[in-house]
């Protein structure tokens, strides 16, 4: 028979690192993850019970203090990290097209839009300005002052299905999201009165996407994707004019919380293996796949241990981390109080990808740390999630700082083709999570968790 067709032969070293109880152990936590619906019902509450997250907000902090009592409750060395926050409220937000090409007198055309993260305001009674619309950055520059200036300028970079379509939905993102996070200041450094962005996102639900943007002196706001079209259409054509009402206001900083549990080595538990997700969503949806999902699977890999008396051999820390969102307080806040602590961190993982089917998970680590894993895509080999893709930066914004320290980093890779119709929108909420596959997701985060706290070695870095 040739060699291919044989199935592979475990190594020695893959032996030693992953003896037959322990692989043992992981298919029984597998299995466990695959069965029940703890994930599940801790994202309803998130969702249903307290509701929309965002960073600052009382749901936020009600939440901190929710899933650090329930960690409590799995016996867990709870922590309430305490962290300073923004805090920035929605306001009114209407706009509408009130002379452009062949109008029908006396009419207007709405807008449909939502204010950008940070957005400043306009007059209660908002500003009314001739709209100019660009597809680049270079098109803005080569506009230049004159043409800018009290001008309100729409960016109308589409987002490309066809890439997402494919399963690359976060590269289609990547492409269009600097419009939405430089944009604005791009524009007012020109004049520009407001800015609009098209919204980065695949549905043709005329749902406006919102979203973090760099501080800047005008009002902003992302405008759905049939409108950018309305307004590119009617531009094309002759003078559009738009009056804009958006009255966001940002508040004093807030108190908020990251939430760190331990369930304490019993070989190394001065060695930590980093479970989580953030707890901070949006304001319009109830954060259900970005990232209630994240935040819940975290807690269920320490559930599922304590449920099947599998004690880690180095320490299983769940962090649920606040303000991903808004600026990374929370990430931010760990850093600065546990860096010196990052050599000991001997992995961290964190799911900010959606809920749905895993496929494996994006990964920055050396090359030898990606071959220490092989068994570990044996075992999860049943539900689909075998992918190691080696990724060149942190593949989760709160691991970063520990992923630039040298800490393996690993990120769960899910189906992505959906996530950008709901990412950022009203309708991020609960029905969009499958709980066949949270449980997948469940399984996949505890299954690689358990290895990295309990494989014979650390893995290399
Ligand atoms: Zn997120």
């Amino acid at each position: 028979m040739p060699a291919w067709m044989t199935a592979p032969q475990a190594s020695q070293a893959d032996l030693q690192n992953f003896p037959p109880p322990l692989l043992q152990q992981l298919s029984a936590i597998k299995a466990a993850a695959l069965n029940d619906d703890y994930a599940y019902r801790q994202l309803a509450h998130l969702t249903e019970n307290i509701g929309p997250r965002p960073t600052g907000s009382p749901q936020a902090s009600a939440a901190a203090d929710y899933v650090a009592a329930e960690l409590r409750k799995l016996g867990l060395d709870v922590r309430l990290q305490q962290v300073t926050v923004p805090h920035w409220v929605r306001g009114a937000e209407t706009a509408a097209l009130i002379e452009y090409p062949a109008m029908v007198p006396n009419t207007t055309q709405k807008i449909v839009l939502t204010a950008l993260g940070g957005s400043t305001s306009t007059p209660t009674d908002g500003l009314t300005a001739d709209v100019v619309t660009v597809n680049t950055f270079e098109e803005l520059q080569a506009l230049g002052h004159d043409k800018v200036a009290g001008k309100i300028v729409l960016f109308n970079e589409p987002f490309d299905k066809q890439k997402a379509a494919a399963g690359f939905a976060f590269a289609s993102y990547g492409e269009a999201v600097p419009y939405r996070a430089v944009g604005p200041k791009a524009a007012a450094d020109l004049g520009a009165v407001a800015a609009l962005v098209r919204s980065v996102g695949n549905a043709d639900y005329r749902l406006p996407h919102t979203g973090m943007s760099f501080p800047a002196p005008i009002p902003a706001a992302a405008v759905t994707a049939e409108d950018a079209d309305l307004i590119a259409h009617l531009s094309a054509q002759g003078k559009v004019r738009m009056h804009l009402t958006l009255t966001p206001q940002k508040l004093p900083d807030e108190t908020s919380y990251n939430v760190i549990a331990d369930l304490k080595g019993s070989e190394h538990p001065e060695q930590i293996v980093v479970v989580s997700g953030h707890l901070d969503s949006w304001d319009l949806g109830t954060g259900a796949i970005d990232d209630g999902a994240g935040v819940v699977i975290a807690m269920e890999a320490a559930e599922i241990l304590q449920r099947l008396h599998l004690r880690p051999a180095r320490t299983l820390r769940v962090i649920a981390w606040m303000d991903e969102e808004t600026g990374g307080s929370g990430s931010k806040a760990y850093t600065a109080e546990y860096s010196s602590g990052f050599p000991h961190h001997v992995a961290a993982i964190e799911s900010d990808s959606g809920a749905a089917h895993p496929l494996g998970f994006d990964v920055k680590a050396i090359p030898a740390a990606m071959d220490a894993l092989h068994p570990v895509e044996s075992v999860l080999q049943s539900i689909g999630a075998t992918v190691l893709q080696p990724s060149t930066y942190s593949p989760g914004a709160d691991i970063a700082t520990m992923s630039d320290a040298g800490v393996p980093a690993f990120g769960i890779q899910q189906d992505g083709r959906t996530y950008f119709n709901y990412h950022h929108t009203a309708a991020d909420t609960l029905d969009k999570v499958v709980p066949a596959e949270l449980r997948e997701n469940a399984a996949a985060m505890a299954v690689l968790a358990y290895a990295l706290t309990n494989m014979k070695d650390p893995l290399p870095r």
